[in-house]
């Protein structure tokens, strides 16, 4: 499933399903935002991505058939903020969940319908159920479509990178927990909001669960030779193989960890200072 991104190109990517890449490629969005299209004669509309007015036509223009659902996955920028103009210009459905607290989220989503875990859009043509995984957002939703057990994963899962957990909305420990779900569903594949779709579905999920749990396993070593760290003392060390204009953000994920350790009570924090609990 190698077709080339393209912006403003429809691709058939599943029996029903046109992908159309949103032009807004950057360090945080790869090549750009997937916004995904369901069904011929009645369409659904997922992640119409950020406000851009070009994307907002070309998503109308190669649309088979009148739009009238609009779902997002979440309300991070690069992921709904069209939804509320498409909604206006089309007069389509909102489906999602509200914006939690926080300066990242897109307040301008306010959807008609909340869903919640296991509520389901059925049409004709297709059936899209929702899958709630919180951890890089409080409000994230997958949503697998039943016929062909895709999962349309947002920013859960990305193709070529890992994503990065910003507390408080972030949470490691319900970023983990989603993904160990994500394996009881029975998934052909993931069509992730970022990259290519993903063939090998558990081997990824099992991959990014690993990943995780070896950069947690790299705190923890740290701690244990040099404990009363604070955050930027231990980014460099656990963070060593990712480039340093990336340690800002890799951060955030630290934080994560350390949040998730202290949950657990295996961490404890002190003056902006961590230690392992005894
Ligand atoms: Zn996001």
């Amino acid at each position: 499933m190698s077709t080339e991104l393209l912006p403003g190109v429809l691709q058939n990517i599943g029996r029903g399903v046109g992908r159309l890449l949103a032009p807004n490629a950057g360090p945080m969005t790869g090549p750009g935002t997937n916004t995904y299209l369901f069904g011929d004669a009645e369409v659904a509309v997922l992640d119409p991505g950020p406000l851009l007015d070009k994307h907002i036509a070309a998503i109308q223009k190669v649309a088979p058939g009148p739009i009238k659902w609009i779902l997002v996955t979440h309300t991070h920028p690069d992921h709904s903020p069209a939804a509320c103009k498409l909604a206006e210009e089309t007069g389509a459905e909102l489906l999602g969940q509200p914006p939690p607290d926080g300066y990242v989220q897109d307040k301008t989503f306010v959807p008609d319908r909340i869903l919640e875990d296991g509520d389901s859009l059925e049409t004709a043509e297709f059936c899209l159920r929702a899958v709630h995984t919180p951890g890089h957002a409080s409000n994230h939703i997958c949503y697998r479509h039943e016929a062909l057990r895709w999962l349309f994963t947002g920013d859960h899962v990305m193709n070529g990178s890992t994503v990065v957990i910003d507390p408080p909305d972030g949470n490691m420990k319900h970023y983990l927990d989603s993904l160990a779900h994500l394996k009881t569903l029975n998934l052909a594949a993931l069509a992730p909001g970022h990259g290519h779709v993903i063939d090998d579905p558990d081997a990824v999920i099992d991959w990014l669960i690993n990943h995780r749990l070896k950069r947690e396993a790299k705190v923890i070593a740290r701690l244990r030779t040099h404990p009363r760290l604070t955050l930027e003392n231990l980014t460099p060390f656990v963070y060593d193989d990712v480039g340093e204009h990336l340690h800002p953000l890799a951060q955030r994920s630290l934080l994560a960890h350390l949040l998730k350790l202290e949950s657990e009570e295996r961490a404890i924090q002190d003056n902006e200072r961590w230690r392992l609990a005894d």
